[in-house]
């Protein structure tokens, strides 16, 4: 079948992406859905800064790719061997699918699902096919989603079903910043009611985090971030405190302000400083969760004694070490009760031709969650 996706052909573009326009939409040929694979048709789906890692080559994925990965839709058709879904299912998309056979998956991990990982790097769905071309080219799937496209074959073990009463706008966030920032407080940093959290850059991911910890009962949250805006934004939502981390002595500021550090530093900002801020704001015996993606080539440095003489954590959370099927209608439920307003993050609408001027927006720090509204 036809459909439209947004292309992108080459990483790097140089900004203003309003004017040199990285994704183009489109038409291109789906093939049929492969044993295990459906066609979704989108709802919606959220820009999200590690769709600009792409576009600006800090995450490099072979090109051209449809790219998207944070979706909600319905299932349109399924191919053979689909068992746990039917035609007008509500889902939303995982960028971290789970094959349920590999030693990650078998301890009951799937966010680190080994043959997942490895097709991904591909361009691939898990099942190692790829579905979309154009003109005979093929066209690499973006983490098996490829949310940026009115339709997409998908594989099964790329969908979590969700109610249909929950709103699919809402829902394309479950998919990746939900499931990041809740996930990395609630599950990766096991944050408990009274505890101490701070939260080290405030993106959608971030501020995800914050509603996680305003969730979990924290009786204390110190929101991080350069810009004065944000931390403001994040005392609205619910942060008690805000600190900025450029500021003479903030390490001490917020050491103080949490009486000798916090019990759960969570570091979101994909920077190896940020990370080190994170890791000097926790109390002895705390742990710190690092769930931001730096360049691959940025290198972290801490004192090697602190590891053992405070007995510190320091953790790596992918996908907030989430179990998709246990996770995702976990945080719906507390979306719809008020208890993780994601709604509030959500500062735009585009349709799919307004991508670029979405991710410039991004880029310049001007919005926390836009989200593409497909009809
Ligand atoms: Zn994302
Ligand atoms: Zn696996």
């Amino acid at each position: 079948m036809k459909t439209e996706i947004a292309l992108l052909r080459e990483m790097g573009a140089r900004r203003p992406y309003t004017d040199s326009r990285p994704l183009e939409i489109v038409e291109a040929e789906l093939d049929e859905p492969g044993s295990g694979e459906m066609v979704v048709r989108m709802a919606a789906a959220g820009l999200c800064h590690s769709d600009l890692s792409v576009i600006n080559g800090d995450r490099p994925r072979d090109m051209p790719v449809a790219l998207g990965h944070e979706a909600s839709a319905v299932v349109e058709s399924v191919g053979p061997n689909v068992t746990r879904f039917q035609p007008g299912d509500h889902v939303v998309l995982i960028f971290a699918p789970s094959c349920g056979h590999c030693v990650p998956c078998a301890e009951g991990r799937p966010a680190l699902c080994e043959p997942a990982a490895a097709a991904a790097g591909r361009g691939a769905l898990i099942g190692g096919g790829k579905r979309i071309s154009r003109n005979g080219e093929t066209i690499n799937h973006h983490v098996g989603v490829s949310a940026f496209s009115r339709h997409a074959v998908v594989s099964e073990a790329s969908c979590v079903k969700i109610d249909k009463s929950i709103p699919l706008d809402k829902a394309a966030l479950l998919g990746c910043a939900v499931l990041t920032g809740a996930g990395a407080v609630l599950n990766s940093g096991d944050l408990q009611a009274g505890q101490s959290c701070a939260v080290v850059g405030l993106g959608g991911v971030g501020l995800t985090a914050l509603l996680g910890a305003i969730a979990a009962g924290a009786s204390q949250i110190i929101a991080v971030d350069l810009a004065a805006d944000k931390r403001g934004f994040a005392l609205e939502l619910g942060a008690t405190h805000a600190v900025d981390p450029n500021a003479p002595d903030a390490v001490a500021e917020l050491r103080e302000l949490s009486g000798g550090g916090v019990d759960l530093a969570v570091e979101v900002a994909g920077a190896a400083p940020a990370l080190r801020f994170a890791y000097d704001v926790t109390r002895r015996g705390g742990t710190t969760v690092t769930a931001g993606l730096p360049n691959p080539k940025a290198e972290l440095t801490i004192p090697a004694v602190s590891l053992t003489a405070n007995e510190h954590t320091l953790k790596g959370s992918y996908v907030g070490s989430c179990v998709p099927v246990r996770d995702i209608p976990r945080f719906a439920r507390m979306m719809l009760q008020g208890q993780l307003p994601i709604e509030r993050l959500m500062t735009h609408r585009l349709g799919l031709d307004e991508l670029n001027e979405g991710f410039e927006r991004l880029a310049a720090g001007e919005a926390i969650r836009q989200v593409v509204i497909f009809d």
